[in-house]
């Protein structure tokens, strides 16, 4: 790479991101190493549909390990590498924010450009240099929280630790607040506990598979673990009213507004800002397999993570200035726990949960929107059924040493789903034992239409 290609190559930053297990660090991985893998001369090829490459002008691409000295950089050669072992399993996924940076090299598809002149002035071809972005969907689910007071956020998280199955897991929480009355003098040492409690709280329900979970660090807190600005949580009895100084209920007001500036603003200027693309996975059948109150609370989360993309004045970012995201991609992924037939019915269902969730379509006209069914790394065959032709997965289940025929559930049609029409049911696949992963590339569903998408226009 010379200085010249820098000059003129295009820098594009790819937001990737999605709840806690919604496939974030798999995905990241597969698009990757499926671009340094891409060889045009395979005769099966992942990136196959995608429009650089099906027309021979994907040059090749580099990792870029300069590019970012203070942002923890993708663990991608430990990905492949736990994916492509001998003893395949899914890699560790990434916890707090992380970056890495890859240069594609293509050749343009301009008119005129093929003439000597512009060979030699190094017009034929370009760089794109793709700055890809991972961080926790947890902390955009923190936006709604910026037009909140810390008493109404309160009242609103105490009153849904008293419902559903949250009830059974904030006990031990809600015990250790109704020991001290608002009004009492601060203690640092007690507001930490009540911190720590509350924390425990909210990873008990994203074990259970919840994920409107506030305050969204108290989850994944990064860089920020230990930090003073965590020591807070929802405070029964904190009325509407000016606390007095020096009380537990004022301590714990400041804590919730330094969150809200320093943490929750920052976040969007220093990381937000800057993206151009930015894909949002989905990982629906999880939730539907845990049943409707997960499912509800994950279409809630998901609401909050919709309000990140409405953009113009009057919104909930109107004061974030830069540059701002022109295409947002809605990927259900793990497409391939499903049938061939239902790929199309968990595509809808993701397109209609956004629908509803968008009630005043802001989001749709502010930024382009697509949405996808897709599976990043595909473990399971299609196959059919000898006795009724019915269409069937074969694949590895966790435990499993072989591939085994399986009917997985179906997909609902409607949103919110008919529970008591259907039972949905699906299973985990593990990663096969194929040594062409490693040199080839990974296997997988429409991860070239989402490259279209995202980056194409970007190569022409
Ligand atoms: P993250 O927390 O968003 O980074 O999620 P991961 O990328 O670690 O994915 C969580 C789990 O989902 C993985 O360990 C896999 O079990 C499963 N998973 C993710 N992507 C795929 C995929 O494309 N196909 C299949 N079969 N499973 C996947």
């Amino acid at each position: 790479m010379t200085i010249l290609d820098d000059l003129l190559a295009r820098r594009l930053y790819l937001g990737v991101t999605g709840l806690s297990r919604a496939g974030k660090t798999v995905f990241i991985t597969s698009l990757i190493h499926n671009l340094l893998r891409a060889d045009a001369a395979a005769s099966v090829c992942p990136l196959r549909n995608f429009d650089p490459f099906d027309d021979g002008r994907l040059i090749g691409a580099v990792l870029r390990h300069d590019a970012n000295a203070t942002i923890p950089e993708f663990p991608y050669a430990q990905a492949v590498k736990t994916l492509t072992g001998e003893d395949p399993r899914w890699p560790e996924p990434t916890r707090g924010i992380s970056r890495i940076r890859v240069d594609i090299r293509y050749r343009r598809t301009g008119e005129g450009l093929t003439s000597a002149a512009a060979t030699r002035l190094g017009l034929t071809e370009g760089v794109l240099q793709l700055e890809i972005v991972d961080y926790p969907g947890e902390w955009l689910v923190d936006l709604p929280m910026l037009s909140q007071t810390f008493e109404t956020w309160s009242e609103a998280m105490l009153k849904q630790a008293r419902e559903g199955s949250r009830a059974a897991l904030s006990g031990d929480w809600l015990a250790f607040m109704e020991g001290r009355a608002s009004d009492s003098a601060h203690d640092e040492e007690w507001a930490e506990q009540a911190a720590t409690l509350y924390a425990d709280y909210l990873h008990a329900c994203a074990d259970k598979g919840l994920r409107f979970l506030q305050p969204g660090r108290f989850l994944n807190p990064a860089d920020l673990r230990g930090a003073a600005v965590l020591r807070f949580c929802p405070m029964p009895g904190a009325s509407g009213t000016t606390p007095a100084a020096g009380t537990l209920h004022e301590a714990f007001r400041t804590k919730f507004r330094d969150y809200q500036e320093k943490v929750v603003r920052t976040f969007y200027s220093r990381h937000f800002a800057g993206l151009d693309r930015q894909i949002v996975l989905v990982d629906a059948l999880t939730a539907l397999n845990e049943g409707p109150e997960v499912f509800a609370d994950m279409s809630t989360a998901l609401s909050s993570v919709l309000h990140s993309f409405r953009h113009g004045s009057n919104t909930p970012l109107s004061w974030l200035t830069g540059r701002r995201i022109s295409k947002v991609l809605f990927a259900a992924t793990k497409a391939d726990h499903v049938i061939r037939g239902d790929r199309l019915h968990l595509e809808n269902l993701t397109r209609r949960m956004l629908h509803v969730l968008d009630e005043t379509n802001a989001i749709k006209v502010a930024a382009g929107i697509d949405v996808a069914a897709i599976a990043a790394i595909r473990c399971t065959e299609d196959t059919r059924r000898a006795d009724n032709g019915r269409e069937i997965l074969l694949g590895r289940r966790p435990g499993d040493d072989a591939d085994t025929p399986l009917e997985p559930g179906a997909i609902p049609l409607d949103f919110p789903p008919d529970w008591d029409a259907f039972r949905y049911r699906y299973w985990d696949f593990q990663p096969h034992p194929d040594s062409s992963w490693r040199h080839g590339g990974f296997p997988n569903i429409r991860m070239p239409e989402v490259l279209n998408y995202l980056i194409g226009e970007d190569m022409r």
